[in-house]
């Protein structure tokens, strides 16, 4: 900083500032020669807030900047003038100042200022307004500040409950400027900050990689009040750098003033890890940490390309444990968890290389043996196996013998391929327990009469679509939050002649390899829908059916024109329709899937991913569709005993809510799995709990006693 005498000749320059305009040219001359001119580089400050003063300035040149605490609240240039408050009121200075420029100022003293600015009474005018000007400046400050003060202390008692969550991470922020006013403590200490520093912060300082603008496009529907609700998967940046993915919905609260945006985030990393890992839903036993059907089917499947090259033999020993159910039931189901670790934990020691021994579902388990005399050897497997299991089990300070049921295949006596081996195996363990159980099975010594029966049936299946031998059933949805009912699925039945009812599992494999799949799935399609038209006809508004797709189906180029066709016959909306696909069915026609099913959406119909969580689950390919809902599998559903039993249910649930996409949790048999869905806020659901599948008469009945007033679910 430095000064210098302010020269004569400036007297033309002076003039054409404001505040010296009203003076004489004498007045003017005494006040420059009697002021000093200061000079301050860029980043000077003149005087603190605080500090004592006795001149006012008028700057000549350059800017400088008026600052409170750490903030500028105004910018200055050539003409304007600061620091008079000092000598009209004897107080200390209120601000700091600091130049941004190189800048000269004019310091006018107090004695000065009395002498000519306050003796001439248009000047002393000029300076009042700005004195009164600042004033009025200073109270809208005021009142702004009061303002998120307020909001900073005292949310709307909701907002102010909210912040209790202990799951979730809750993010309150103001809507205009995004700067946190408040978040939960789960949010802060997940963040690394301290509370007192996340106000600090704006939204965009813990989400670096959303840019205003987008922030902007994602939130227009909320603030045009067309949604009310959004929400996205997003990387959180902590305060150490670090990173971690995180599913958070947004809402705007207009009720609060100023308006804040309330986000409701999950940290979903332990998810995203369980995905990336690819030791994801889909391919280990959670309880047992055995390889699941998926894995052990792929292990087989390399298994057989080896064998094949080779020119070796494979076994596949399918053993179920003889009275699991009766022990289930008896001692509960968490002795059952404690007997099925306990049986996986015997037959991983029986097998030392601990190689390809998997868990097929609930109490089937399954061994893989290759190499010479396949048959010899697996015999002896067997015989092992069953010795083994003479032995008890300690469950819970209780001693339990169970016994098995053992199935065998052989490759390639009996299948050329995976599912086809495992299926014969199975075949085999059910023969061994109509036998008498605690026994084992060959495949095909045994199958004959079976495959036989099969013949038959395939025959038959020709006919029996002219024969009208076909019934459609209907088992019920219903949604959690209503407990209303919201639809049904419809699952074919075949009334055979001689057998009875068959199930859709004996036929639909026979169906889909002779390609009558095709003519079947279109009866099916236009059953449902000619059913939907009835039930629209009675008045119900919830007639919503789904109807199962097979891959073979999917393959036909012709799918959508048919299913439009249909719709278009039986007069009903599409938006009454819903598929089912499997998740191996969209992996397999990517492309075809892709396109057929964007056009049946388009049309209005809905689109559930069918047995969700047991296929090849690649979460890319979920976004890549256009799906409304998943239908988590029975597999999942069944082990839900109590809350902690529901960790891959809820992160289904998580995973489709950060899709958008609705749930549906399938075979559900007790109260405790409904509740359990409904606290993670699964949508709906389906089973025996509610419902068989059954006639449509009886699925009318079910309607009729349905509360019968609600919204469609998820349109
Ligand atoms: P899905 O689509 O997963 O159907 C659900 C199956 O679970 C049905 O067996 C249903 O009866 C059964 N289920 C429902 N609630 C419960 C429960 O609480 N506990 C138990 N243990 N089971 C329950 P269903 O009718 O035997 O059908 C089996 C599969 O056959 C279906 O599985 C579906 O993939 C296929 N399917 C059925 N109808 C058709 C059809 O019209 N077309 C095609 N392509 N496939 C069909
Ligand atoms: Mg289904
Ligand atoms: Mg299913």
């Amino acid at each position: 900083m430095s000064t210098s005498s302010s020269p004569d000749n400036k007297i033309e320059s002076f003039k054409s500032i404001d505040l010296f305009k009203q003076l004489t040219d004498e007045t003017l001359e005494l006040l420059i020669s009697n002021s000093h001119e200061v000079t301050l580089n860029p980043g000077d400050t003149l005087f603190h807030d605080g500090d004592p003063g006795d001149s006012m300035y008028v700057i000549l040149s350059g800017e400088i900047a008026i600052l409170k605490g750490n903030s500028m609240i105004a910018r200055k240039g050539r003409g304007n003038y600061f620091g008079e408050m000092t000598l009209i009121e004897d107080q200390p200075r209120s601000a700091t100042v600091t130049a941004l420029t190189k800048s000269s100022l004019l310091k006018i003293m107090k004695e000065q200022f009395l002498l000519h600015l306050a003796s001439n009474p248009q000047a002393l005018m000029a300076v009042l307004k700005t004195v009164s000007e600042r004033s009025r400046e200073n109270l809208t400050a005021l009142n702004e500040g009061i303002k998120i003060f307020k909001a900073q202390k005292k949310l709307n008692a909701n907002l102010q409950h909210l912040l209790d969550d202990t799951t979730n991470e809750i993010y309150i922020f103001d809507a205009e400027s995004y700067r946190f006013i408040r978040l939960n403590t789960r949010a802060i200490r997940n963040l690394g900050y301290r509370e007192i520093e996340t106000t600090q912060l704006t939204l965009f300082d813990v989400m670096p990689n959303m840019t205003r603008e987008n922030f902007e496009e994602l939130v227009k529907p909320l603030r045009s009040g067309m949604v009310e609700e959004t929400g996205f998967i997003e990387q959180h940046h902590r305060k150490d750098g670090s990173t971690y993915p995180i599913e958070i919905r947004f809402k705007l609260q207009t009720t609060e003033t100023p308006p804040v945006f309330v986000g409701i985030g999950q940290d979903i990393s332990k998810l995203t890890e369980l995905v990336n890992e690819n030791i994801n839903l889909t391919r280990y036993d959670y309880l047992t940490g055995l390889p699941n059907r998926t894995l052990i089917l792929e292990q087989l499947n390399t298994e057989l390309v080896q064998a094949n090259r080779e020119n070796l033999s494979i076994a596949v020993l399918l053993m179920d444990l003889d009275e699991f159910k009766i022990i289930n039931d008896s001692m509960g189901h968490t002795a059952g968890d404690l007997l099925l670790k306990a049986v996986a934990e015997r037959l991983q020691d029986w097998s030392p290389t601990n190689r390809h021994i998997a868990r097929l579902s609930g109490d089937e388990f399954i061994i893989l043996l290759s190499g010479d005399s396949i048959e010899t050897q697996a015999r002896k497997a067997a015989a092992d196996l069953l010795k083994l299991f003479q032995n008890p089990f300690s469950i819970n300070g209780q001693d339990i013998v169970v016994s098995l049921s053992i199935g065998i295949s052989f490759y390639p006596k009996d299948g050329n391929d995976g599912e086809t081996l495992i299926r014969q195996a199975d075949t085999a363990m059910y023969i061994a327990k109509e036998k008498g159980k605690n026994t084992t099975c060959h495949y095909l010594s045994d199958m004959e009469a079976q495959a036989k029966k099969k013949l038959i049936l395939e025959g038959d299946i020709r006919k029996a679509l002219e024969r009208n031998e076909f019934v459609l059933y209907y088992q019920p949805k219903l949604a959690l939050d209503s407990e209303t009912i919201v639809g049904f699925e419809s699952l074919v039945r075949w009334n055979h002649p001689s057998q009875g009812l068959v199930p859709p599992l004996d036929f639909i494999p026979l169906a889909e390899k002779t390609r009558l799949i095709i003519p079947l799935g279109e009866w099916v399609l236009r059953t449902a829908c000619k059913q939907i038209k009835t039930w629209l006809d009675m008045g119900f508004s919830n007639p919503h059916t789904a109807v199962n797709l097979s891959a073979h189906q999917f393959s036909q180029s012709n799918l959508v024109a048919t299913i439009k066709e249909i719709i278009e016959e039986t007069e009903i909306q599409a938006k009454y329709l819903e598929v089912e696909i499997t998740e191996s069915v969209l992996m397999e026609n990517a492309d075809m899937a892709a396109a057929q099913l964007r056009q049946l959406s388009e049309m209005g119909i809905k689109i559930s991913i069918d047995d969700f969580g047991t296929g090849y689950s690649s979460l890319s390919y979920l976004n890549t569709f256009p799906l409304n809902n998943l239908k988590i599998d029975r597999a999942f559903v069944k082990d839900i005993t109590s809350m902690e039993h529901a960790t891959l249910a809820k992160a289904i649930v998580t995973l489709a809510k950060s899709l958008n996409l609705g749930t549906i949790a399938e075979g559900v048999e007790t109260e405790t799995q409904k509740h359990v869905l409904r606290s993670i806020e699964c949508d709906a659901i389906q089973g025996y709990l509610l419902s068989k599948p059954v006639p449509a008469e009886e699925a009318t009945k079910l309607l009729t006693s349905s509360k019968n007033t609600i919204l469609p679910w998820k349109e």
